[in-house]
Parts: structure tokens; C-alpha cells; sequence
């Protein structure tokens, strides 16, 4: 087994965030105010601030993963939007879930590798099964503040980690 160490990423409301336009259009009028690009014909994504940052970071000392609770192709289409796609190793989606839940334990089978090795960033940490292992992360909309740093916040949590297991 590989003693690689592995992060896997929530997408919505973790790494961005996408909405309606007439739902920004009628709460949120400020939206354009946010970097990000118009999707699927009538929707606004947007990355969460310090998502670059964030990933260059991490990848020094993970291979990350993405697991949204959305379709795979769909969230594919988001991570590449953002020009994000080419930094994860693995998509999983909708389509992956065990009972409706993310689970660690599917990821470490699937790449053979012990589930110590991997950790998971969430704004919904209940959505794992393993949902005492999840590192909780505030959820993120357009709208929310554009000073956000909390990805790399996480980041700093994480490296007692880090240090631990390199
Ligand atoms: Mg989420």
C-alpha cells in the first residue's frame, strides 16, 4: 500500500459556489462583484476566494480528490470552468455515494490505500458516513464576504497533519 496522503474536497459551497441568475438577479444584485463566469446557459459560478492559492498548496502535500454530492459529468464541467479540473486526481459524484453518503472507506478501497491517509474537507461534514473524520469548513456563497480565507485556514489545521505523517 501507498503511504501517499490524499485530501478530498467538497465542491459546492466548499471550493465555490453556483446559483441561479434570476435567484442572484432578485438577492444577491452585487454577484457580478464576485469573479466567476455564467454556466449551464442560466447559472453563475464562482470560485471561493484563495481557491488557487489553497490548491497549490495543498498538492505539496496531497493528491486531491473532489466529491460532490452532484452528478460526476456535472461536476467535472464545474472543476474545469474554474480551470481547477487538472489538479484532482480522482472525481467522484452523485453516482458514488453509499446510501446517499460520501464515503472515505470507498476511496481508500478504490485506490488501495489505508484510510489514515486520507482527509476530508467538508462544509457538510454529515454528508460522509465517516462524518467524525471530517474536517467541518464554513459553508461559501456569492454574497459571503470576498475577504473569505477560510480554505487556507483549513490548510493551516491541517499541517499538525502533515508534519505527522511526512
Ligand atoms: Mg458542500
Amino acid at each position: 500500500m501507498s503511504s501517499e496522503k490524499f485530501l478530498v474536497l467538497d465542491v459546492d459551497e466548499t471550493l465555490l459556489n453556483i446559483e441561479p441568475l434570476f435567484f442572484l438577479e432578485k438577492f444577491k444584485k452585487n454577484y457580478k462583484d464576485y469573479a466567476g463566469k455564467l454556466i449551464f446557459d442560466k447559472y453563475y459560478l464562482s470560485p471561493r476566494p484563495g481557491v488557487g492559492e489553497f490548491i497549490r498548496e495543498a498538492k505539496k502535500h496531497f493528491k486531491l480528490i473532489a466529491f460532490s454530492v452532484v452528478s460526476k459529468e456535472i461536476t467535472i464541467r464545474k472543476l474545469k470552468a474554474l480551470n481547477i479540473l487538472d489538479n484532482f486526481i480522482k472525481i467522484y459524484g452523485k453516482e458514488d455515494l453509499q446510501n446517499g453518503k460520501k464515503s472515505l472507506k470507498k476511496i481508500a478501497d478504490d485506490l488501495n490505500v489505508d484510510i489514515n491517509n486520507i482527509t476530508a474537507i467538508d462544509d457538510i461534514p454529515e454528508s460522509f458516513l465517516e462524518q467524525e473524520k471530517i474536517i467541518k469548513i464554513k459553508s461559501w456563497f456569492i454574497g459571503d464576504g470576498r475577504e473569505d480565507d477560510a480554505l487556507m485556514a483549513v490548510f493551516k489545521d491541517l499541517e499538525p497533519n502533515i508534519k505527522v505523517f511526512s
